[in-house]
C-alpha cells in the first residue's frame, strides 16, 4: 500500500484564495485586518516565524506591525505593552511570540491579551469558550489539523482518534476539535501503557510529541489517516542514518541544507502502512500561519462588526 498524501501546501493555497476574498470584502467596508506581532529577545527559531508571519500579512493585505522591545524588558514592560495593543482599534490580533525571556512571567502577559484579540487562542476564556464548543479563536496549529482531515474528505463522525501528546498548544486543543467533530478520541502521553497498541487503534491518529520518528509502522492501523504535527531537526548522519531505512535522499538533503526537518512520524513506515499521510515538510506546518491568518480576519470581523464571519 502506499498511502495517499494530504497535501498542506495545497490545502493552504485554497484557504489563502478564500481568505483574500473575505479581505478584499472587508477593505471595501473600510476595514483592514491588523495583526500585531510582539518579539522580545533573539532567539532565531521566533525570528524566522515572526517575520514568516508578518511576510504572509503583507502578502494577504492585512496591516502588521513587529515589535521588538528589549531582551531587558520586564513583566511589567510587557503589560504596559499589551495593554495599549488592546486599546489600538486598528490591531485586531496580538500574537506574542513563545518563548519569552526567563525573568517575564508568560502566563501573566498571555493573559493580559484581550480575548478578543487572542489569534493564538491561548488565553483561557477562549480555551473555555474551545471546551464547551462555543464560537471563539482556535490554537492554529490544531485549526490547522482539523481543516486538512475536513478539505481531504476523512469522515471524523464515529471515526476511532488518537492523540498522541497532551501540550496545551497542540494535543489537547486537536482532541477537543476532533471529538466536537464527533470523533471518539483517546489522548496519550509519555504515561501510556502499551503506546503502540493504543495508537494502532486510531482510524485517524494524530502525532503530535516532539520526538522525531518515534511512531513507526507497528504504532499504525493499516489504512489510518495518520496526520503528523512533529518538527525535529536532524543536524547529523548519525542521526539520519537513525531515522530513515533508506537515509539516501535525506543525507543529500542533510549535505546540501544543513539539516533535515522530520516529523513525529517514520515516514517511510507512514507511506507503507497508513491510508493517507501528512508529509513533514509540506503537511500540517503550512497551515498553522494560515489558521492565524484566518483568526485575525475572523477577529476583525467580529471586533468591528462587519457581517459573515468566515466558517
Ligand atoms: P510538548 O513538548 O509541549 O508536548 C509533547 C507531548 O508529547 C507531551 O504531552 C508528552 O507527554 C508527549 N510525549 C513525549 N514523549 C512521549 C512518548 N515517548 N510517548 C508518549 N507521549 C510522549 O510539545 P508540543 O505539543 O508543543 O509539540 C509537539 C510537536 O509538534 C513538536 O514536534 C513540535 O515541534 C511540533 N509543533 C509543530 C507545529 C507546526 O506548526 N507544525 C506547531 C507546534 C508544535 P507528557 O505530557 O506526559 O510529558
Amino acid at each position: 500500500m502506499s498511502a495517499r498524501i494530504l497535501d498542506g501546501n495545497k490545502i493552504r493555497d485554497e484557504i489563502l484564495k478564500d481568505l483574500q476574498k473575505e479581505i478584499q470584502e472587508m477593505k471595501q467596508a473600510g476595514v483592514v485586518p491588523g495583526l500585531a506581532a510582539v518579539l522580545v529577545g533573539d532567539n532565531p527559531a521566533s525570528q524566522i516565524y515572526v517575520r514568516s508571519k508578518v511576510k504572509t500579512c503583507e502578502s494577504l493585505g492585512l496591516f502588521s506591525e513587529k515589535i521588538e522591545p528589549p531582551t531587558a524588558s520586564t513583566t511589567q514592560d510587557l503589560l504596559d505593552l499589551v495593554d495599549s495593543l488592546n486599546n489600538r482599534d486598528e490591531i485586531d490580533g496580538i500574537l506574542i511570540q513563545l518563548p519569552l525571556p526567563p525573568q517575564v512571567d508568560s502566563k501573566k502577559v498571555l493573559e493580559a491579551v484581550d480575548p478578543a484579540k487572542d489569534v493564538d487562542g491561548f488565553h483561557p476564556v477562549n480555551i473555555g469558550y474551545l471546551v464547551s464548543g462555543r464560537p471563539g479563536p482556535v490554537p492554529c496549529t490544531p485549526a490547522g489539523v482539523i481543516e486538512i482531515i475536513k478539505r481531504s474528505g476523512v469522515e471524523m463522525k464515529g471515526a476511532r482518534a488518537v492523540v498522541v501528546g497532551r501540550s496545551d498548544i497542540v494535543g489537547k486543543p486537536t482532541a477537543m476539535l476532533l471529538m466536537h467533530n464527533h470523533a471518539t478520541v483517546t489522548i496519550c502521553h509519555s504515561r501510556t501503557r502499551d503506546l503502540p497498541g493504543v495508537a494502532r487503534e486510531g482510524d485517524i491518529l494524530v502525532a503530535a510529541m516532539g520526538k522525531a520518528a518515534y511512531v513507526t509502522g507497528n504504532f499504525i492501523k493499516p489504512g489510518a489517516v495518520v496526520i503528523d504535527v512533529g518538527q525535529n531537526v536532524l543536524k547529523t548522519e548519525e542521526e539520519v542514518r537513525r531515522v530513515f531505512h533508506d537515509p539516501t535522499q535525506a543525507l543529500q538533503k542533510l549535505a546540501a541544507k544543513g539539516q533535515v526537518l522530520v516529523g513525529d512520524v517514520q515516514p517511510e513506515d507512514a507511506l507503507e502502512k497508513a491510508g493517507a499521510y501528512t508529509p513533514v515538510p509540506g503537511g500540517v506546518g503550512p497551515l498553522t500561519i494560515t489558521m492565524l491568518m484566518v483568526n485575525t480576519v475572523q477577529a476583525a470581523k467580529a471586533r468591528r462588526g462587519v457581517r459573515g464571519a468566515a466558517a
